[in-house]
């Protein structure tokens, strides 16, 4: 008889480890950026953050994650049902709505684009349709919430894993610039999640198999905002050139960059923290990378101790597990 999984059993599973450590990677990362996010990188030298801390910019008790992780956690909770666009932004407008997957029940950060996007959708317009389409609509918003869709389409080919990168980033950002970002995140993602722990050869494959990709659906000129990502080492460059402002192609450059010039998932995200401004987010998506990189069991325990529906989100991905389970019979 085949090995059956439920709730009780689902952790011996090596997708629940991956899972629980992205999820947690993120919300970790998100919480200890959470009270000093608009602060500048000058404050911050004078006065670093080195451990997870409440109140300052929004006036949480500490271990509040914000918009970052509630999202992914809406994405993850509509992964645990067959996959439905429309389900995956009812749930995200649930969020807006009601604080459903909010830290403390009160939804207190949100983007433009996704607000926008979140009216949109309350007026009937089709979930693919909801997101910003200008090259001003290009915020990190799409991207902090993507990576649980990497469980659902590591399996799929090149072409359809882009296309669910799409769709999913639709529903808040439209232009190219946010679905690149999201595809080139989840697909370092997705090669840390076959096992592969060189991040330095994960870089360097990327550059060939992405822009090949790319190239087939845009011109030159759109994958330009990418440069330093598609044809430089990131990790060269030095800190005063690596911006951390709430635009995709910041938040993603200083994401990889906090992840190559560190050696543990503690060091990733307080330097992703401390570069200032969209700090939460910075650390979110750094922190997503990283948490499956290190694995779960070196995320400071202290700090998940500390984290607002810890047993909620721990629930969560045992649940999304079992679905992924099947989808991807594994
Ligand atoms: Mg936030």
């Amino acid at each position: 008889m085949e090995y059956e999984f439920d709730l009780t059993n689902v952790d011996e599973h090596y997708l629940y480890r991956q899972i629980k450590s992205a999820l947690f990677g993120i919300a970790v990362g998100d919480a200890l950026g959470v009270p000093v996010e608009f602060n500048s990188r000058d404050t911050l030298k004078l006065n670093p953050v080195t451990d997870m801390h409440g109140y300052g910019t929004y006036n949480q008790p500490k271990g509040t994650w914000s918009d970052d992780s509630s999202l992914t956690f809406c994405l993850a909770e509509a992964l645990c049902e067959p996959y439905d666009l429309t389900n995956i932004a009812q749930k995200s407008f649930n969020w807006f709505n009601e604080g459903y997957w909010s830290a403390r029940g009160e939804v207190f950060d949100i983007g433009r684009a996704t607000l926008q996007a979140m009216r949109k959708f309350s007026q009937g317009i089709r979930a693919d349709e909801c997101g910003g389409e200008s090259e001003y609509d290009n915020g990190n918003g799409s991207l902090m919430r993507i990576l649980p869709l990497i469980f659902y389409s590591q399996q799929e080919s090149e072409v359809d894993r882009y296309e669910l990168a799409m769709d999913v980033s639709c529903i808040t950002h439209r232009h190219s610039r946010s679905i690149i970002a999201c595809y080139y995140y989840l697909e370092f993602a997705r090669h840390l999640l076959e096992g592969y722990s060189d991040k330095f050869a994960i870089y360097d494959r990327l550059q060939f198999d992405i822009k090949e990709l790319l190239l087939l659906a845009y011109k030159d000129e759109d994958l330009r905002p990418f440069e330093r990502l598609f044809n430089q080492n990131i990790w060269e460059i030095s800190e005063s050139e690596i911006q951390s402002t709430g635009y995709v192609v910041h938040t993603l450059e200083a994401s990889i960059w906090c992840l190559l010039t560190t050696d543990s998932y503690q060091e990733a995200v307080l330097k992703a923290v401390n570069l200032g401004d969209d700090s939460d987010t910075t650390a979110a998506v750094t922190g997503g990378l990283a948490g499956i990189l290190y694995g779960f069991e070196n995320i400071p325990e202290n700090w998940v101790n500390e984290l607002a529906r810890r047993d909620d989100i721990d629930n969560l991905a045992k649940r999304f597990t079992l679905q992924m389970i099947k989808h991807n019979n594994v």
